[in-house]
């Protein structure tokens, strides 16, 4: 089978590098092209020797609609406000795009969405195995469990995450919410700070970590008087997102344009 043609923005970031590295590892892939922020020291720097895995021939650009040009389908992993001018090239280009971008706000999502009915877009907060699992496993502990459990949403992170709290995190409270029928905006307490007064029942709490290296924990409680439920992953290094967005890019080549989300490549759509 030929190679397929992938393209990273945002090849200097830590998940830009680890795609470039785990493309190679994975075979069946050909990183033709990557990108970085204009005025990036980076520019000009050749990709393959930046991630770690040697002379690949392929320098920095700063033009991002260049990539959409070579490659066939290009992984984001940036910032929301590149994110969105990407998914406008994915649209314009028909070119398939595996975006991991988190802290995307809601006018940025629908920018996602409409970029979507004109190429194959793969959005996903968490590109791992086991988060995508944990999504069904909270909703279906959501939809047993009454208004009684309480529920609250633990991440925690290393020191040098933006956004808060997780898009992972927010993803598990929606997935809480389908589960209970609510809606997670109105029901949601994500900053409790001097004198909130007692909780809300119903209500879904949220609570945020920062430091060290940590690549990713999630914990799901639900607790009600005199028991507590737990459903948490553990992600041990970030190589587990590059590789599932790589699987992510296998999966999405090809396909017609659309909406697509890691329980489609996992077959874990009902
Ligand atoms: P990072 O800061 O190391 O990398 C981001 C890179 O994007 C930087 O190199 C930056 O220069 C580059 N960039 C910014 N604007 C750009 C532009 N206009 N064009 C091209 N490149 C541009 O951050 P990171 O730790 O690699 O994380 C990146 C994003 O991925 C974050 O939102 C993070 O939360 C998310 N993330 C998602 C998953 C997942 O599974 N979905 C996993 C890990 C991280």
């Amino acid at each position: 089978m030929a190679e397929i043609r992938i393209g990273v923005v945002g090849c200097g970031g830590r998940m830009g590098r680890m795609l470039v590295s785990e493309a190679q590892a994975a075979g069946g892939f050909r990183v033709v092209a990557g990108s970085e922020a204009p005025g990036s020291p980076l520019l000009g720097k050749d990709v393959g020797e930046l991630a770690g895995v040697g002379r690949l021939g392929v320098a920095v650009a700063a033009d991002a609609a260049s990539v959409f040009k070579t490659a066939e389908v290009v992984l984001d992993f940036t910032v929301p406000a590149a994110s969105i001018a990407h998914a406008r090239l994915a649209a314009e280009t028909g070119r398939a795009l595996v975006l991991g971008t988190t802290g995307i706000d809601a006018a940025q999502g629908a920018a996602i969405r409409e970029a979507a009915k004109r190429a194959p877009v793969m959005w996903a907060a968490n590109f791992s195995l086991g988060v995508n699992l944990l999504l069904n496993l909270v909703e279906q502990a959501a939809r047993a469990l009454g208004e009684e459990y309480d529920i609250e949403i633990l991440e925690m992170h290393h020191r040098h995450k933006v956004d808060a709290p997780s898009g992972t995190a927010l993803v598990l409270g929606e997935a809480a919410a389908r589960g209970r029928g609510i809606d997670l905006k109105s029901r949601s307490e994500r900053v409790r700070d001097g004198h909130p007064g007692a909780r809300k029942s119903g209500n879904i709490g949220f609570a945020v970590l920062r430091g060290g290296d940590v690549a990713g924990e999630h914990s799901v409680i639900f607790a009600a008087p005199g028991e507590r439920l737990e459903l948490g992953h553990r992600a041990g290094t970030r190589a587990i997102f590059a590789r599932g967005a790589i699987s992510a890019a296998r999966w999405v080549a090809g396909k017609p344009a659309g909406l697509y989300d890691m329980k489609d490549v996992l077959g874990l759509k009902r």
